[in-house]
């Protein structure tokens, strides 16, 4: 863990184990912290709040692109350690990290353009001034699938504003955030600023993040089982609260798209990081009329996405977090073939040779699918697609909207009005039109009803981690 500027054991002097989701093998061993570890990380984070606070935005600006460039210099060790510890293919492990990266330029930049406004009043002799000031001491915790690019997305916005932080990393990813750490204190980010509490039971952190006096914002991204619990308590002490929750996110073929450049689209989106993406489309809804062109586009595509250990060359798929991962999507694949979807491709756990060690599951194409398939409701997070033909007599945009969940939505058409009218109507913070990849560190990020409260990214990104001061002068 590393607390006020110092690497160091857990006060139990405990720790937990990290393994390679593909081979089973034991890559790490690192602290296993408690309630006084996450107490102390929150003192210290206090106690450099006054200093840091009151450094220029320029002098944190410089320490974030010193944090960028140093990341970009590491990438290949960065994404290395990425696909040991969290699975996923190189690739995807270097496109991680460049986007990682991403967010400490965008927040260096944008530290410096953080300003108040001067207000008219209707007294000739008051003047109102307003100022925006860090919120101070800010709780993360981060989820294992994307374990740089989720931190960045929280520290490089919370450290432009000013704010200090302490941060609980996925008890299945502690090695990648202890690699954030060391690269944003070798930039220069002074002790006490940032703190890691790394630990295998992350109840009793959360406890403390979000009741002890001294936090004044709680940030998360998770599922939003954890969300909503964590969000509950923070705001019962009236913390300042963003989480960034769970998704099923429908990806809509109109009758006028392309329906083999969607597909193509859909197979490249779908297994991305294994489906393991909160913005992975749960639902592919394809008109009766494109659904022929879709369906063998996509057949032909899921049958060269290659699994495996995210090592191995020309991998497209790596495993999934854990056995209950594998299970999960078994489970889901298992109830829609009992109902009547059909597995075009795949359908099964990879058990055999190698992959026995390991938690894969096969890629796999479900077509049939309808609404009574737990599929259909419950968010995946495994590398399956799932096709829903529909017709004339459907409203497609009741279909998508009809989840609790609102965080991406996905349609492919060649018509304006019928991609400004989904634009609009979708009931989702992130609509990618004919496009499979919507995020930016320049953009806000976040999701509507169960999938979250706030954005990240963008200029919004940095307005969680401050707050508005008035100011009325008399003269
Ligand atoms: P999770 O909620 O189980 O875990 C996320 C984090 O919360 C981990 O650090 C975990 O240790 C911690 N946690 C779990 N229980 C806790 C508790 N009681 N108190 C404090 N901390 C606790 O989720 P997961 O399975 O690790 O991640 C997958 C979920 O995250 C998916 O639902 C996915 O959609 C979502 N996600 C959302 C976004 C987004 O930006 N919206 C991004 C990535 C992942």
């Amino acid at each position: 863990m590393f607390i006020n500027g110092q690497w160091s054991s857990a006060e139990s002097g405990n720790e937990f184990e990290v393994t390679n989701p593909a081979t089973g093998e034991v890559i790490g061993l690192v602290p296993d912290g408690g309630a006084p570890d996450a107490e102390a990380a929150i003192v210290a984070a206090d106690a450099a709040f006054g200093s840091w606070s009151k450094t220029t935005a320029y002098e944190r600006a410089d320490i974030l692109y010193r944090a960028w460039q140093l990341m970009n210099d590491q990438a290949e060790d960065l994404a290395a350690l990425m696909t040991r510890e969290q699975g996923k293919p190189l690739k995807a492990s270097r496109a991680e990290v460049a986007y990682a990266a991403s967010f400490l330029r965008y927040y260096a930049e944008e530290a410096t353009r953080v300003a108040g406004e001067w207000l008219p009043s209707s007294r000739a002799n008051q003047r109102f001034l307003s100022l925006r000031q860090p919120v101070g001491v800010v709780a993360a915790v981060t989820p294992w699938n994307y374990p740089i690019s989720m931190l960045t997305r929280k520290m490089g916005p919370a450290l432009a504003a000013g704010c200090t932080i302490v941060l609980k990393p996925a008890e299945a990813t502690p090695l990648c955030a202890k690699a954030v750490f060391e690269i944003l204190t070798e930039a220069g980010v002074p002790d006490g600023v940032i703190n890691l509490v790394t630990a295998l039971d992350p109840k009793p952190i959360g406890e403390v993040f979000t009741t002890h006096q001294l936090v004044n914002k709680v940030t998360f991204t998770g599922s939003t089982a954890v969300g909503r619990l964590l969000a509950g308590v923070a705001a019962s002490n009236l913390k300042r609260v963003s989480v960034e929750l769970g998704g099923h996110a429908p990806f809509i073929v109109y009758p006028d798209a392309d329906p083999v450049r969607a597909a193509k689209g859909a197979a490249a989106l779908k297994f991305l990081n294994s489906g393991q993406a909160c913005i992975s489309p749960n639902r592919l809804y394809v008109h009766e009329s494109a659904a022929d062109a879709f369906i063998s586009t996509m057949v032909e595509r899921v049958r060269k996405v290659k699994a495996g250990p995210g090592t191995e060359e020309g991998v497209g798929v790596g495993p999934l977090v854990n056995a209950a991962a594998v299970t999960k999507v078994a489970d889901q694949v298992d109830d829609a073939v009992t109902r009547g979807a059909s597995a075009l491709v795949g359908g099964t756990r990879l058990t055999e040779d190698n992959f026995g060690a390991g938690h894969f599951y096969a890629p796999t194409l479900l077509t049939g699918v309808d609404s009574t398939m737990k599929i259909y409701r419950e968010e995946t997070f495994g590398p399956v697609a799932p096709v829903i033909t529909y017709t004339d007599d459907d409203d497609v945009l009741a279909l998508a909207n009809d989840t609790n969940y609102g965080l991406a939505a996905y349609v492919y058409t060649n018509n304006l009005s019928t991609a400004m009218t989904a634009f609009e109507g979708l009931r989702f913070g992130i609509i990618g039109i004919n496009d499979v990849n919507p995020t930016s560190a320049a953009a806000p990020f976040g999701g509507m009803k169960d999938s979250g409260l706030g954005r990240e990214g963008g200029a919004e990104g940095i307005s969680e981690y401050l707050e508005t001061k008035l100011g009325g002068f008399a003269i």
